[in-house]
């Protein structure tokens, strides 16, 4: 047993700990709990604790059901909305084959795998997230069938006696109790929609933390007799929810990405990362945004990208390159704003950094960053400076994905057909199924 398994050991019998939850993470992002009693988590961190696969969305194939969950105990933490009696704690999993290898159907494998391959390119990678999601007066939906935001609050307003605020209050603190720091948080655009910022972290932490915070989220919610929804555009009119990520890569000490007398301040690295990421966008667009619904929040507007393009600080780019302060040692980052908020964290960020790792090994090139604003540009025009679409529609991204090498390797085999599977099964239930819309549009008038 190591040191931080002990630690472990030795907490959950110091502070009484009742549970121990183990959490890991299906193929689309939903997050899984089994309760363990204190006295089995030594076995667990030996040999595994076994479960059925196969039950779990994506995870294995019916004839190798039975897998190993395997705590991570960098990640025990206890959570703070149990209460004080009876703690519960929860750590992180890796999933592992009956012979402990690493499940190819896991998620986090499949990000360890990228950081991996990055770091034998030497490079570190770190992850920012803006997370964006919605409040509602709760799950029942008004009488035109639309949902109900909290409040009536726009971008950064400030209003007295807002459960917005008392709520992200309460999720800070929380998120904090359990080691996860936050940079910002503040009212978004749409009624009812929030955004909270972590502060960066390596990309797995980084991970882990946005299936920490979604639950947090939703629990502080419901103890306010709210709801909260990561979908990522519940209304037409009002702007989807993104989940902007910074990437960022060290050498060491050193940011990769900084060059003090180049354009922007980016090394050649960074452009080919950016290239890497923008050439591959639309065969990845399927696991950056993964439900029928994330193609109304990239093409309904409310500052979502629809094309492909980059910027400094245009904010209708794919990739934005943030202004910075000069600081000691150079600071540069890069900005991927396609990622909805209901994406799974694992498999998005493997997925970017596994094309932008691509374009620095192949040493692509990088276009001009694009100045005007690609929505107010015509067909022509995009065409013209060589803008190429995002998928439209879930089908379109699973048609894209489908042809890419690049995503069936960084996904590898099993996740890659697993998820294009549970995915192709969601467009079939769509696109049969007919909408309030078209019964509005067609019945009376036709
Ligand atoms: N909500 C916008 C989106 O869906 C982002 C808004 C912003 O943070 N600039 O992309
Ligand atoms: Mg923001
Ligand atoms: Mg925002
Ligand atoms: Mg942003």
């Amino acid at each position: 047993m190591d040191r931080q398994q002990e630690f472990v050991l030795r907490t959950i019998e110091e502070r009484d700990v009742r549970f121990v939850r183990l959490w890991f993470t299906d193929v689309v992002g939903s997050l899984k709990s089994v309760a363990l009693s204190p006295a089995e988590v030594e076995g667990a961190f030996g040999e595994g604790l076994g479960f059925d696969g196969s039950s779990i969305e994506g995870l294995s194939r019916v004839f190798e059901s039975d897998m190993l969950l395997k705590p991570d105990p960098s990640s025990f933490q206890i959570l703070p909305w149990r209460g004080e009696e009876e703690p519960t704690s929860r750590m992180f999993c890796d999933v592992l084959t009956p012979d402990q290898e690493p499940a190819a159907g896991d998620p986090r494998w499949v990000l360890r795998r990228q950081l991996e391959a990055a770091g034998e390119m030497g490079f570190t990678c770190y992850t920012h997230p803006e997370i964006e999601f919605y409040l509602f007066e709760s799950e029942e939906l008004d009488a035109d069938g639309l949902p109900r935001p909290a409040d009536r609050a726009g971008y950064f307003d400030h209003i007295t006696g807002s459960v917005a605020q008392d709520l992200r209050r309460q999720t800070v603190s929380m998120l904090e109790a359990v080691g996860i720091s936050v940079e910002f948080t503040h009212n978004e655009v749409g009624p009812g929609q929030n955004e909270i910022d972590l502060r960066y972290a390596d990309a797995l932490t980084t991970a882990d933390n946005i299936m920490t915070f979604r639950t947090i989220v939703k629990e502080v919610a419901l103890q306010h007799n709210k709801f909260a929804s990561f979908m990522p555009k519940p209304f037409s009119e009002h702007p989807g929810s993104a989940m902007h990520t910074h990437f960022s890569l060290f050498e060491g000490d050193t940011n990769a990405l900084y060059s003090p007398n180049a354009e922007y301040n980016l090394s050649t690295t960074a452009r080919q990362f950016i290239s890497g990421v923008l050439t591959h966008a639309p065969e990845f667009t399927a696991v950056t945004n993964q439900f029928v619904n994330s193609y109304k929040r990239l093409w309904g507007g409310g500052e979502a990208p629809s094309h492909v393009s980059w910027g400094h600080n245009n904010r209708s780019a794919l990739i934005r390159v943030p202004l910075y302060k000069p600081t000691k040692g150079g600071s540069a980052r890069i900005e991927f704003r396609g990622i909805d908020s209901a994406a799974n964290p694992y498999l998005a960020y493997a997925m970017v950094l596994g094309a932008g790792l691509k374009g620095i090994r192949d040493e692509y090139d990088l276009g001009d960053a694009i100045t005007e604003d690609v929505w107010s540009l015509t067909t022509a025009e995009r065409k013209a400076l060589g803008i190429k679409p995002l998928p439209g529609t879930l089908h379109d991204a699973i048609r894209q994905m489908e042809d890419s090498e690049l995503v069936a390797e960084v996904l590898g085999e099993q996740v890659f057909s697993n998820f294009l599977r549970n995915k192709q099964q969601e467009w079939d239930e769509y696109r049969v199924n007919v909408s309030p819309w078209e019964i509005n549009r067609y019945l009376g008038t036709i």
